[in-house]
Formats: structure tokens, C-alpha cells, sequence
């Protein structure tokens, strides 16, 4: 049974110690730091830098406790993540969120390059077959992945495993494309895009989404670059009526999370990597959409553990015991359900957690302990 250590969000004392960084500082001190990592040690501070206008990410202030505590270590940390849009547009967005080397103290680099064709292809499992994994997270031997837990349109839920997966690896590989990339997790065969002109609004979010500019509107009729389009999906996300689609299997999808991530976790020795959950500002969707909605469940506090399913499931848990925030998405699509996640998006996001237990990542046993 693996420990989950727990800090509520609910403050009971007007001092630092009470407050959540305050709180944050405890934890680690709790898990205990220098059991993982050693002095000179490199460590990847894995998060979401978000985009332009989701703003509701892991806070700076939080990756700056964690870069601290590992200095404290005498480590070497630096924040990382992979590239989601150009990679010189996702600094400045890193940087407009509040993510730099002068807030978190140390550098942040991108975990792919630049161009997000700095990866290696790495054996995955039955769905996926292989996968382009991020070169910096290949190589470097210790990681703290920080996850900021939401709801997702297509996971269902994103956490740790989301993170570690689909922010692990690239969006294109520089041989084999986007069918070794995140795409490979999208979409199934060749995953063409599908445009339908009777329901299309032509409202062209999904041009003004495109990271790459594949999108082209003449004469109000849609075309697209294929041999750029990374399948990434974010076309079809923010499109309101359904004209765009990408071929999918959302059972699949969710399963290939816990493939990508085992994947991703495959270069690094047992207890070299640790997670952070923040359950803070939960909104209904991804961090790489280019908007925040307003938060879906009141804030549950910081969770941390070496076990990556343990910490899914304790987040889980407490998701579920929640209550649907007055006013948000998740209040307008109350349902009949007890399932609050599942109304949300409708998709099976458990399997993600069953897949990593069952592909040997963890344990959805745990042990949960209140600081
Ligand atoms: S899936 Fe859509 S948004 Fe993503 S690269 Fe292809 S065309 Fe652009
Ligand atoms: S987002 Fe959808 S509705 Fe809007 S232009 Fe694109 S295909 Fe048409």
C-alpha cells in the first residue's frame, strides 16, 4: 500500500505555516526529499505551462516552493515541459503565466526543443506500439511531475497520468510524424480530419486554434495541410457544432494515457520520480485550451506521492466526494448520476487508472495521511 500525503485547502490559521505554499513546504519536508533525490542531481520539475488564456495552471509560487525544497537538498532542478504550440510562443506563454527563471528560480526549458522534435521513440505497449518521448525527460534520472487536476473533453480527467503521458511525449516525431507522437493517442488509422459543411458555423476558431496554421478557409470551404496537422484535436475541441471532427476511440484514448505514461516513466529507476496533485481552481478543461472556465469543484488542497496510480486514486476519491460548484459547468450538467466527473464529460476516465494498476505503474491502494 503506497502513502498519499494530504494538505487540505481549507485555511484554519491566519500564519505562512497554514497557508497552502506554507502547507506545500510541509509536504515535502513530509515525504521526505533526500530519500529520492541526491545532492548535484538533476531533477525535471514537470508541469503545464497552459496557453495564452487558460490562466488557471500550477501557480508559480508553488513551483517555486517545490525548486526550492530541492535546492535545499543541494539538487539541481529546472522546469520543463513539451511543446504544444511553437516553441518560442510557448515560452512567452510560460512566461505571461508567470512561469520564468526569475519566479521558479531556476531555468525553464523545453523538454522537446524548440521545434518539439527533440525526442526519442521508445517501446510503448499493444496500442500504441511506439512512442516519441521527450529527449530531456528520457535522459534526465529524477523527476517531480506537478499536475494541475481538471476535467478533460476527451480523458474524462486530467492528473498525473495525463501529464506524465501526453506531456512527456511530442507532438511529431522527426521520421515518423505524429503517428509516434501525441496524435498516435488522438486519433485511430490515419485520422483525417472530417469537416462538415451543413453544421460548419463558419465561426473559424478551429483556424485561429490551428498551433500550426494548417487550417485554410477559401470561399467558405475548409482545407487543411494533412502532412503538417499534428492530429492534436485542438481544432476539433473548440469547433461549437460538431462540423469538425477526428476519428477517435475514446476508450482507447483513455487507455493510451496509461501506455504513453509507462512509457515515459520506462528511462527511470524505481523511486526516482515523485507527484504532486494540485486540486486547485478544477475547471472543466484542458490547460492547452485557450480559455479557463470558471473552477467546476471548490478547491481540495495538494496531494503528493511516489506512486502514480495511489495518487490518481486518492485525487478521484476526493473529486467524488465534492459538491458541483454553484454557477460552473459541472452545476448546468448535473445529471442523475452520484459520478460528478462522468456527467462532466461523459467518458470513461477511470480506465486511465485501471490501465497504469494494471500495466504495473502502482497501486490504487493507498494510504491517505493528513498533515
Ligand atoms: S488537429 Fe487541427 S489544430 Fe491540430 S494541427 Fe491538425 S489542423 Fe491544426
Ligand atoms: S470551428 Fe467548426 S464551425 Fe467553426 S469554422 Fe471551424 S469547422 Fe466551422
Amino acid at each position: 500500500m503506497s502513502k498519499v500525503y494530504f494538505a487540505s485547502s481549507r485555511i484554519k490559521k491566519w500564519k505562512y505555516a497554514d497557508s497552502m505554499p506554507g502547507k506545500l513546504e510541509r509536504l515535502l519536508k513530509e515525504i521526505n526529499l533526500s530519500h529520492y533525490f541526491e545532492k548535484n542531481e538533476w531533477i525535471a520539475v514537470k508541469t503545464h505551462f497552459g496557453s495564452e488564456g487558460a490562466h488557471r495552471i500550477v501557480r508559480p509560487v508553488f513551483l517555486r516552493k517545490v525548486v526550492d525544497s530541492l535546492k535545499g537538498i543541494g539538487a539541481k532542478p529546472f522546469v520543463t515541459d513539451t511543446v504544444r504550440i511553437k516553441g518560442l510562443d510557448y515560452l512567452e506563454v510560460a512566461n505571461q503565466n508567470g512561469i520564468n527563471h526569475l519566479s521558479v528560480g531556476v531555468p525553464v526549458v523545453l523538454a522537446d526543443g524548440l521545434y518539439g522534435n527533440d525526442n526519442i521513440v521508445v517501446k510503448a505497449g499493444e496500442i500504441l506500439g511506439e512512442i516519441a518521448v521527450a529527449t530531456l525527460i528520457y535522459d534526465v534520472q529524477a523527476m517531480i511531475v506537478c499536475s494541475h487536476v481538471k476535467g478533460h473533453i476527451q480523458a474524462g480527467y486530467g492528473g498525473a497520468i495525463k501529464n506524465v503521458a501526453m506531456g512527456g511525449v511530442s507532438s511529431s516525431h522527426r521520421h515518423c510524424g505524429w503517428k509516434c507522437g501525441r496524435g498516435a493517442m488522438h486519433t485511430i488509422g490515419e485520422g483525417r480530419l472530417i469537416w462538415d459543411e451543413e453544421k460548419c458555423e463558419l465561426c473559424y476558431q478551429c483556424q485561429e486554434i490551428c498551433p500550426l496554421e494548417a487550417i485554410k478557409f477559401e470561399d467558405e470551404l475548409f482545407s487543411y495541410n494533412e502532412d503538417d496537422c499534428w492530429r492534436c484535436g485542438r481544432c476539433t475541441r473548440v469547433c461549437p457544432s460538431g462540423a469538425l471532427t477526428l476519428p477517435g476511440d475514446e476508450e482507447r484514448f483513455v487507455r493510451s494515457l496509461a501506455e504513453a505514461a509507462k512509457a515515459v516513466l520506462s528511462s527511470f529507476k524505481p523511486g526516482k520520480v515523485l507527484y504532486i496533485n494540485f486540486l486547485t481552481e478544477i475547471q472543466p478543461e484542458c490547460d492547452c485550451m485557450p480559455s479557463a472556465d470558471v473552477p467546476v469543484i471548490q478547491d481540495q488542497g495538494i496531494l503528493i506521492s511516489e506512486d502514480i496510480v495511489s495518487i490518481e486514486q486518492a485525487t478521484i476519491d476526493m473529486l467524488l466526494k465534492a459538491k458541483p460548484l454553484p454557477q460552473s459547468a459541472m452545476d448546468e450538467l448535473r445529471s442523475e448520476t452520484d459520478d460528478i466527473l462522468f456527467y462532466l464529460s461523459r467518458k470513461p476516465y477511470k480506465l486511465q487508472i485501471e490501465e497504469a494498476e494494471r500495466l504495473g505503474l502502482g497501486s490504487k491502494i493507498y494510504e491517505l495521511i493528513e498533515i
